[in-house]
This record gives structure tokens, sequence and C-alpha cells, in this order.
């Protein structure tokens, strides 16, 4: 059953908003807008059809859409990886001269952002739900494993994820060790001659999907490593995951993981320290997920900007009412500014790829990461508030993706945790004998 109200007409949005376009944005160099230019020409005549096939799925109540969603997703998977957009490992870039991570983070903005296309005189829809799943298998499964799988695990866990696109996850979260990661509980126990998991993971992006997962637990000595799990088309045996059903994000397959005594062979087992594996690569992740959030932002503004412009209520179009308008152009602004923030810190860390291990610079890319996600989720509710009674219905809320950014100011690290963190060493009162002698020296330059 389709749940459309055939009285509501679909939203569209028919007018072009240059502070809206990252293509017009004066930072952009010239590679970079051509680099973006392409991906928005691809977007339009590869996944346009794909994501709104995956809009109408989403419209359906009583019937069976999952498998279909399922083919859909990792079809959509395949051509970014095709086209080298999926993982910016293992994938070079040679046209554009563009770095690794601003390839990144340009993908991430507008496969979550979409674009008004000037060709067909429509708006291309973005998918953050479709973002996230690439930043899992793209990113957050590639990076960890690039920075420390030997050559054995690079050819047989790597590169079919990272160069042929097939479906990877990252699994950390349980349910009793979420913003707490130190805590987790599953078991990696270490044999003779195979490793035996042990445990549960929750909220895993694409793990129902998952050709390889790498999973995080904890070693015969108690602390934490990383295992290669090829899931052998989700038949493993041993494990099982389900789908935990979200709100929002409703085409990420999110999802639980169960590995009932799974049996690997010790080569899966990653080398070195799991949280140096799982955090290596976390400023670069934060600063996707705020390329993400700045998408999305736009997203909602362009949506509300629409409804503002449309709807008549008091014989007034709604944006003659300042408490619509003010909010739209405040945010849009904001949203300016931290575009400007992610462009420096993105060519900078291709840059300076050392930059990568800097506390400060994995400390402002965490401001960005919460400023952005924040800025997304007042965005989407100022569209809800904008639209009315529409914005509670499905008909709206999911060609708008609604919902979406409310699951984002938890995905990389809840912002309150990391809000809090931020706050506390502001405040640190008993800096080491080490950072003092830091200290001392600088202070010197001050006095002549
Ligand atoms: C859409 C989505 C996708 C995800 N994908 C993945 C994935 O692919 N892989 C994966 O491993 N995980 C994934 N996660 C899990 C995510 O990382 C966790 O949800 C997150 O770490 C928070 O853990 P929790 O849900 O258990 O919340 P809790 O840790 O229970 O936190 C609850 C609330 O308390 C606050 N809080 C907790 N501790 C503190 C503190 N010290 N100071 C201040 N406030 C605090 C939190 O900010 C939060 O608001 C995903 C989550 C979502 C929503």
């Amino acid at each position: 059953m389709d749940t459309r109200l055939t009285e509501f007409r679909p939203l569209q949005i028919s007018r072009y908003v240059p502070e809206l376009d990252l293509l017009n944005n004066p930072l952009l160099k010239s590679n970079e807008k051509e680099f973006l230019a392409e991906f928005y020409e691809f977007l339009e005549n590869e996944l346009d059809e794909d994501l709104r096939k995956l809009e109408e799925l989403n419209y359906k109540i009583e019937e069976p859409i999952e498998e279909k969603k399922k083919v859909i997703v990792k079809q959509i998977m395949k051509k970014l990886s095709d086209y080298g957009y999926y993982s910016t490992i293992m994938q070079e870039e040679t046209e554009y001269e563009i770095g690794r991570i601003m390839r990144n983070a340009l993908i991430a903005y507008a496969l979550c952002g979409g674009r008004w296309s000037e060709y067909s005189e429509r708006y291309i829809a973005g998918n953050w739900s479709i973002e996230m799943g690439r930043l899992a298998g793209g990113t957050l499964y590639c990076n960890p494993v690039n920075y420390k799988a030997n050559d054995y695990q690079r050819e047989k866990f790597l590169a079919p994820v990272a160069r042929d696109g097939k479906i990877g996850a990252s699994a950390m979260t349980e349910f009793n060790a979420g913003s707490d990661i130190f805590n987790m509980e599953l078991r990696i126990m270490e044999e003779e001659e195979d490793v035996i998991i042990k445990g549960k993971k929750v909220f895993i992006t694409n793990g129902l999907l998952a050709d390889n997962i790498i999973v995080y637990g904890r070693l015969n000595n108690g602390s934490i490593g990383a295992v290669l799990v090829d899931t052998e088309n989700q038949q493993l045996k041993n494990f099982r995951s389900a789908r935990t059903y979200t709100y929002g994000m409703r085409d990420a397959f999110v999802s639980r993981l169960i590995f009932d005594r799974v049996k690997l062979p010790k080569e899966n087992l990653i080398e070195g320290n799991g949280i140096d594996i799982m955090f290596h690569q976390l400023t670069e992740e934060r600063l996707i997920i705020s390329a993400e959030a700045l998408g999305d932002a736009m997203k909602k503004l362009l949506y509300s900007h629409t409804w503002a412009f449309n709807r008549t209520q008091f014989d007034k179009r709604l944006y003659k009412h300042q408490v619509i308008r003010f909010p739209i152009s405040e945010r849009i602004r904001a949203m300016n500014l931290l575009i400007s923030a992610l462009i420096e810190y993105a060519r900078e860390l291709d840059k300076r790829p050392e930059l990568g291990s800097s506390k400060l610079m994995a400390a402002n890319a965490m401001g960005l990461k919460i400023e952005t996600t924040e800025l997304a989720f007042e965005s989407a509710i100022h569209c809800f508030r904008t639209m009315g009674g529409r914005g509670f219905i499905r008909q709206y809320s999911n060609q708008i993706g609604l919902l979406d950014p409310y699951c984002m100011i938890h995905g990389g690290g809840s912002n309150y945790v990391l809000e809090d963190s931020e706050s506390r060493r502001f405040f640190k009162t008993k800096p080491s004998k080490r950072k003092m002698k830091d200290v001392i020296p600088r202070m010197d330059l001050f006095t002549d």
C-alpha cells in the first residue's frame, strides 16, 4: 500500500539558490569544481534512478521491501566503486590532481545534498543513508585495514572492498559499550591455529549486507584487537545479522550482529593495538561526516526555502514572515562559514598527511563534526516547523530525509561525549612535566 495522499502534491524544488550551490563557492579551486561537477553528472546519470526507486519503496507499507532495497543499495555501491567514488584508498585520481581527503569530502557533501540540475531543470536528490553506507565501507572499513594489514590481508580483505566495490563494515559498538568503547566485551579468543569470536555488536552500518567486516574485541590478554571477517556472503557459520529498524537513515542497513563462536583462521587477526587501529583515521572520519552534514543541511535549507516560497497562509507566502525567513538565512550563513573550514582542513590534511596524527587537528575536526551535525539537525528541525503538519507524514519526511540528521549527532561519536572531553581539556589543571617544559620556553618568547 502506498502511503501518499493524492491531495498532497510532491514538493518540487524549482528555484536555484546560488548560496546553496557548492560549485558557486569562491573558495573552491577550478580543478576541485571540475571534479565536483563530474560527480554531480554521475549522480544524475547513474544514481538518480536508483535513489528514486529507494524513495518509492519507502512510501510503501505492508509490502516486503527489504530484499528489493538490498539489491539497489549493493548496485549503487558497485557503481560508486566503478567510477572511483567508493573508497579513496587504492583508487587513485589523476585527472584533477585533488588529494584523497578532499575528494572524499566533496563526494560526501554531494551525495548527501544532491543538486539542482541545469540540464534537466530539476533537483537531483542526495541520500545520506547511501553516503553513510559508502562511509562505512569505503572509509571506516578500508582505512584501518589499509593502515595495518599485511600483504596477505591487503589482497584478501582490502582489495575486494577498496578496489572492487564489495561491501565493508566496521563493528565497534556493543549493547553495553556505546560511547564507552573501552568497555567492549566481544571476545577474540586466540587458539593455536584459529581465532574464535564470541559476542554481539549493534548499530553496525552495512552489517546485513557486508562481505567483509572489521570486528573489534578483547584479546586473550585483555587488550583490544581487530580481526577481519569474510561473511561468505552472509552465510558464515555461527554468524547472524539482523536489521535494526531506524526512523531515519532508512536505506543504510544498520544492523545487529551475533558471533556465536565463529571460527576464523589466525591470519585474519590484524597486528597491533585495536584502539590505535580504530582511531588512527579519526580526523578524516570527522571531516567526512562534517561534509555529509553540510550537504544534508544544504538539502534541508533548500526544502525550507521552497516551502516558504510556495505555501500561502493568511493571504501571504510563508517567507513574508520573518520568523520563517530569518532562520533560513542565518543557517545559510553558518553553513557557508563551516564549508570554508572544511575546505581548508581537507586541503591541508592532503598536503601535510602528518597532520593526521596531530591532536589539535583531531580536536578541530571534532569541533567541525559537532558544529556541522548540529547545524544539519537544526536545519531539519526548522524545516519540520516550516512544513507544518506535512513534516509529520512519511509522504514528505521521506522525500526530505527529515529524520536522517537525528542519527548523526551520535554516529562517529555522540556530540555530548565529544563536547564533554573537549571542555575537560580546556580546564585541565595538572599539566604533565613534559607539557610544562613545552610551555615554559614558549612563555620566554614574550619576555624580552
Ligand atoms: C545511524 C547510526 C549508524 C551507526 N553506525 C555504526 C557503525 O557502523 N559501527 C559502529 O561500531 N557503531 C555505529 N553506530 C553506533 C554509534 O557509534 C553509537 O550509537 C554511539 O557511539 C553512541 O553509543 P550509544 O548509542 O550506546 O549511546 P550512549 O553511549 O548510551 O549514550 C547515550 C547518551 O549519553 C551521552 N553520553 C554518554 N557518555 C557521556 C559522557 N561521558 N559525557 C557526556 N555525555 C555522555 C551520549 O552523548 C548520548 O547522548 C551507529 C549509530 C547510528 C545512530
